[in-house]
């Protein structure tokens, strides 16, 4: 088990600089941040001794469970998944990314919050890029305006875009949403909303499609049964 995680690591980042390479971008400027839902502590230390610098959780649970068993030491950790209302208090501070900004009034809790800690707390928008009904996530329209708020909050720091498109069927097919994500991050950036800071982190892009992400932009990936194997043969649904 461990040694296929440090064998799976190894390949994803052999792919993410063949990628890279093919964009004419340098590799060493895109994180990969191994999602860990479903997986153990033990697990993910294994992760972290073979070299991850960055975990994704996506649920408060197990996020919690995790940090009480100071599983992530040796790496930062950020949270990916849908963050609701009333669990903002179990991740703000906890993590050093929010990933999943998707309302004004989650983006309102996690400013109050982050206030009452004394802290800045740094965070992207979760764009729908697909338009799709059963994600979260603004449209690119409203993300613009959820940047503009986030601008003039004194402790949330907006650091980018994240986006979960479409499954895709055909290699490839993605690419599209991938590009729109990139103009959407050049666009808001251009518009200084936030004039303390610029924008430096476009996370996309999963186990079926980081490369294709990294050829559009991505500057960091969330991947997890490259790493991991199928989260079904690791543990029941969870
Ligand atoms: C599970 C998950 C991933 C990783 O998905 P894989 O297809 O297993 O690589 C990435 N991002 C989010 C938000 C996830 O929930």
């Amino acid at each position: 088990m461990e040694q296929n995680v440090k064998a799976n690591i190894e390949a994803v980042r052999a792919e993410i600089e063949r990628a890279a390479r093919a964009a004419g971008r340098d590799p060493g400027e895109i994180t990969l941040c191994a999602a860990t839902k479903m997986q153990t502590s033990e697990t993910i230390r294994a992760a972290i001794a073979a070299g991850i610098t960055v975990c994704g959780e996506n649920r408060v649970q197990e996020l919690t469970a995790h940090l009480n068993d100071d599983a992530y030491a040796g790496a930062e950790v950020h949270f990916i998944g849908h963050l609701q209302r009333n669990k903002v208090k179990y991740v703000v501070g906890k993590v050093a990314l929010i990933q999943s900004v998707d309302g004004e009034e989650l983006l309102s809790l996690i400013e109050k919050r982050a206030a009452a800690l004394g802290i800045v707390q740094d965070i992207l928008i979760e764009v729908n890029i697909g338009g799709e009904e059963s994600k979260s996530g603004v449209t690119p329209e409203n993300a613009h305006r959820l940047a503009a708020l986030a601008g003039e909050m004194e402790h949330v720091r907006l650091r980018g875009l994240m986006a979960i498109p479409p499954v895709a069927t055909i290699s490839g097919e993605n690419r599209q949403f991938f590009a729109r994500m990139r103009q959407l991050y050049v666009d808001i950036n251009a518009k200084k909303y936030d004039n303390k800071n610029t924008m430096d982190v476009l996370s996309m892009g999963m186990s079926g499609d980081y490369a294709d992400a990294i050829l559009e932009g991505a500057t960091l990936v969330r991947v997890g049964t490259a790493l991991f194997g199928p989260r079904s043969a690791n543990r029941a649904h969870g």
